[in-house]
């Protein structure tokens, strides 16, 4: 059988740009050494949602305005863990559903790239060769919890072993200031544990100041307790946890100790160096914006590449490299990827930040509108966060939109089409799109607020 597209890895961007070859036509393979849908589905972007909408709904429960005090609310981890088990099923037997709609053969195995034309499948002693025209590298990342060549076992857990954890730790010190990490400080937080946030390098890169402001607040409200510059230099194991020694002499004692610090591409075995695939200083495989390696015919996507573009970018970049083998025109925008952090409440951002926006040359205008002051804020007691409109002040263009709070997530996929349409602020904004009595209310007062014409400011 020869393919004109095998994907190595069925995550986010393998899944996504077999489906996208499939559907132009392309006779396509999908080979995936473990769980159909990736890592994604089944330890890491599905459960970490599911516990923090869980721990939203401790919050929302117990923080109610008409409901404060009534009883008491216990969160049940075996009940949430027996939950996603049964929404990873279903899930999968979507994937697979959708596997059979596009004619794409699957092949579980272990993908191995024999030649620039050849993937090898290994399984249980078995090999099996697969001829094609291209091959889509999607094989994903290895969490840094483990000896990256021995596989041995360190002191820290992952952030998946983490979201899995069927019993809540009494303290938690959760390593790095990504979007992965603040989303573990905030849940576990929220479900009573006493977490350290120790933030080795920057704080949320890439994120707008103001926000990172708002939600180091959010994040000391929440009682977790933030140590910036701060790396871990020591740790030793005693009885009923571990003795971390941290930054200039601060030591403390704790349960579970997560490793969001750092993750390495799963580039290992597979035959990328003898092929002359060009990879990067952490083992990534380096790419260009149409997805394509130092090698004609091989792509790679998601985090293989090494990119912290989230699920949204390694399916956006599925896309770009199945677009390009079948002739499409198009390339990889990281500007128009939202980041997205599953705190509580919830972040997104989607465009430039003032810094980014301001070191193009744009003469940056902003607007902001908190929560607390929309009405839908007060009666629903969301009140925390708020919507920053970055945008261009001689075109109006919107150029960024930057959202903490209780509905981040739906307000984000408006503020994406307003940055990707290039919409500028006096065309956005219209008093009478505005809903009273919604969250939606402060995504519209903030567009008015560049031109400062926001009535509630
Ligand atoms: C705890 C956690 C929380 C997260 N939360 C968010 C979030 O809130 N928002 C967000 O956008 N993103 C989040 N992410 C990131 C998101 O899950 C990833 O960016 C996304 O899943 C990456 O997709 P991928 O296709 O690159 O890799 P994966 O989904 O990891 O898929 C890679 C697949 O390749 C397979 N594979 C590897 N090597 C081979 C081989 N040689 N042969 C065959 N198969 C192979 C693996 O088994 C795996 O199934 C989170 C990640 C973690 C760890």
């Amino acid at each position: 059988m020869r393919y004109d597209v095998v994907c190595i890895g069925s995550g986010l961007g393998g899944f996504t740009a077999a489906v996208r070859a499939a559907r132009a036509g392309a006779r396509v393979a999908l080979v995936e050494k473990d769980d159909l849908g990736g890592s994604c589905l089944k330890n890491r972007l599905v459960p970490a949602l599911l516990l923090s909408a869980t721990a939203g709904l401790h919050r929302d429960f117990r923080d109610a305005p008409l409901g404060r005090g009534t009883s008491k609310c216990v969160i049940d981890l075996t009940a949430v863990e027996n939950r996603k088990e049964k929404l990873w099923q279903e899930l999968q037997n979507r994937l697979y559903a959708l596997l059979e709609r596009n004619r794409i053969d699957f092949y579980p195995g272990f993908g191995f790239v024999y030649t620039n034309t050849t993937v090898l499948v290994k399984q249980n002693g078995n090999e099996l060769y697969l001829d094609t025209a291209n091959i889509i590298l999607a094989c994903g990342s290895t969490p840094a919890a483990y000896i990256k060549e021995t596989g041995e076992r360190l002191a820290f857990i992952s952030p998946e072993e983490a979201y899995a954890l069927t019993d809540l730790p009494e303290s938690m010190l959760v390593l790095g200031g990504n979007a992965e990490a603040c989303s573990l400080a905030s849940t576990f937080a929220e479900l009573g544990v006493a977490v350290t946030l120790a933030v080795p390098g920057e704080f949320l890169p890439g994120m707008d100041r103001d926000l990172v402001t708002e939600m180091s607040d959010i994040l000391l409200r929440q009682g977790v307790t933030i140590l910036e510059g701060t790396v871990l230099r020591e740790v030793r194991h005693c009885p009923g946890g571990w003795r971390c020694c941290l930054g200039e002499g601060i030591n403390m004692m704790v349960t579970k100790i997560v490793n969001a610090h750092e993750r390495w591409p799963r580039t290992t075995g597979m035959g990328l160096e003898a092929l002359g695939i060009t990879l990067g200083r952490r083992g990534e495989v380096l790419v260009n914006d149409r997805m394509e390696t130092s090698v004609p015919g091989i792509y790679a996507v998601g985090e293989v590449t090494g990119t912290t573009v989230g699920a949204q970018g390694a399916a956006y970049q599925g896309e770009v490299a199945a677009d390009h083998i079948l002739g499409v025109p198009g390339y990889f925008d990281p500007d128009i990827v939202p980041l997205y952090l599953f705190t509580i409440p919830p972040a997104g951002s989607i465009g430039l930040t003032t810094e980014q926006a301001q070191a193009r040359g744009y003469n940056v205008c902003t607007g902001k509108f908190a929560f607390r002051d929309t009405l839908g804020g007060c009666l629903r007691g969301h009140d925390d966060g708020l919507v920053k409109v970055v945008a261009d002040h001689l075109t109006g263009r919107i150029l960024g939109v930057h959202i903490i709070g209780r509905s981040a997530s739906e307000l984000l996929v408006n503020a994406s089409l307003a940055v990707h349409l290039q919409v500028p602020v006096e065309k956005a904004y219209t008093g009478a799109g505005l809903v009273r009595g919604t969250m939606s209310e402060a995504l519209m007062e903030a567009i008015a607020d560049v031109r400062g014409q926001s009535i509630m400011v």
